[in-house]
């Protein structure tokens, strides 16, 4: 998608010279919507540029977001730090991320009071507490991969690894929006009910698989009311942007408890989001057409049909951390590189159908992809595929494969102590410009 978007454009230059630094997941044209602890510990909203956090709330009371009927309107909101506010009416953000980028190109700092607010807003990203970007009041993952559905089932089912309503309808489960936490949280290793290999009894205690999903989540703007749904071809208000989501999962619990009814304790312990909303003006130059359906697959149902392109270009990755690598001084070894774009279902797609039979979606609520694998082996979104190794010819799993970390360790699943850190971008270089998610990283901790 081409843009006209005049925020988006190589050419702006700000006074603050991070902004231009190379490689910043927070150039100039970004402008994510975060929220960050000020001295008193009260939630502000703010942005990120560069290697600074800007504190809008400031700006919103110095008038440097203007004086008009949609400032009135964005006031409540920033005031309060209350991103969800915000989200509720789509024309509020876009708008304010114009006049915060206005502020942000000036070249005139005027008097002292201007030179003043330039210091007292802007404070270091590395030194800034960022807590939840808003309240997400409710969770759904999805299951839009059709690479990891496929891995997944032939897992369990060799010889049929799809089930035959894949193609036809956006599957998911109700997550846990209470144990949604913000990137750094550490994640206590959950305990459980699993049924051993061979045993005759289940046992209680803490997982022996542990697994990370790497995701995105989209969190919703403007909803709908009960009874109400979302039209695809008017989802673009519904969209207000996109976060990274880890959705731990303890495989041997799931394996357990997961029929007849689905995920429950085995994904509800803890779910990690990044702190920066990538929103959608800044996502449209990347958005792609949705995926290619083969010769012979359905076409969805005319309620999931939309004429915009709503597949995403966002590179992915996870890496690992283990005790060892970082006392060492070892990057984190990257296990998965991946792209939204291969996902079957489109997040338009997941938005409507959540909304198609009347469930309302609210301001702040998290639609999760679901683990985002692809068709390569490098890009299998989780250890449950990563470390997969087939099914022998008596049909049973052959053993893992475990992972070589760089200190001679070995992982087929998480250990305590170890870091997931999940990193996105955006790039378009035709258009001079490349957008970074930030992190989600955390440690587990021991049971
Ligand atoms: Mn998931």
């Amino acid at each position: 998608m081409i843009t006209n978007d005049a925020t988006l454009s190589p050419n702006l230059r700000s006074w603050l010279p991070s902004a231009h630094q190379a490689g910043t997941d927070f150039p100039l044209q970004h402008l994510p919507l975060g929220t960050a602890l000020d001295e008193e510990e009260n939630p502000v909203l703010c942005t990120a540029v560069g290697d600074r956090v800007v504190n809008l709330d400031m700006l919103m009371h110095a008038g440097a977001l203007g004086d008009d009927d949609f400032a009135e309107a964005a006031h409540a909101a920033l005031h309060h730090g209350n991103a969800n506010a915000l989200m509720t009416d789509a024309r509020l953000w876009p708008l304010v991320r114009q006049r915060v980028q206005a502020w942000l190109l000036d070249a005139a700092p005027g008097g002292q009071q201007a030179r003043r607010l330039r210091e007292k807003a802007l404070t270091p990203l590395s030194e800034t507490e960022l807590v939840e970007p808003c309240h997400v009041g409710n969770y759904t993952d999805f299951y839009s991969s059709i690479d990891h559905a496929r891995t997944v089932g032939s897992m369990f089912r060799p010889d049929n690894p799809l089930l035959p309503n894949y193609k036809h309808v956006p599957i998911g489960y109700h997550g846990r929006a209470s144990s949604v936490v913000v990137s750094g949280v550490p994640i206590k290793r959950p305990r459980g009910q699993t049924m051993p290999e061979g045993a005759a009894q289940p046992i209680f205690g803490p997982t022996k698989r542990l697994d990370y999903e790497l995701e995105l989540g989209v969190l919703i703007g403007e909803g709908n009311a009960l009874g109400q749904t979302i039209p695809i071809d008017q989802i673009d208000r519904s969209i207000f942007g996109l976060v990274l989501v880890n959705d731990w999962s303890a495989r041997d619990m799931q394996a357990w408890e997961y029929q007849p009814l689905g995920p429950f304790l085995a994904k509800n312990f803890a779910t990690t989001i990044s702190p920066w909303i990538v929103t959608r003006p800044q996502l449209e130059p990347f958005r792609v057409a949705g995926p290619q359906r083969s010769e012979g697959d359905p076409q969805p149902l005319e309620y999931l049909r939309t004429s915009a392109d709503w597949g995403l270009d966002v590179h992915v990755r996870a890496s690992l951390s283990s005790v060892k690598m970082r006392a060492a001084g070892a990057a984190p070894l990257v296990i998965c590189t991946g792209n939204a774009r291969t996902l079957y279902w489109t997040i338009a797609q997941m938005v409507a159908h959540h909304a198609s039979n009347g469930c309302p979606l609210e301001a702040g609520d998290l639609l999760a992809t679901g683990t985002i694998s692809g068709p390569t082996p490098e890009a299998r979104g989780c250890l449950l595929e990563k470390t997969w190794q087939g099914n022998g010819p008596d049909g049973k799993p052959l053993p893992r494969k475990p992972i070589e970390l760089p200190t001679g360790e070995q992982r087929t699943f998480i250990e305590d102590g170890d870091e997931i850190i999940l990193t996105a971008w955006c790039e378009r270089q035709d258009l001079g410009l490349r957008l970074g998610f930030g992190e989600c990283r955390a440690v587990i901790e021991p049971a």
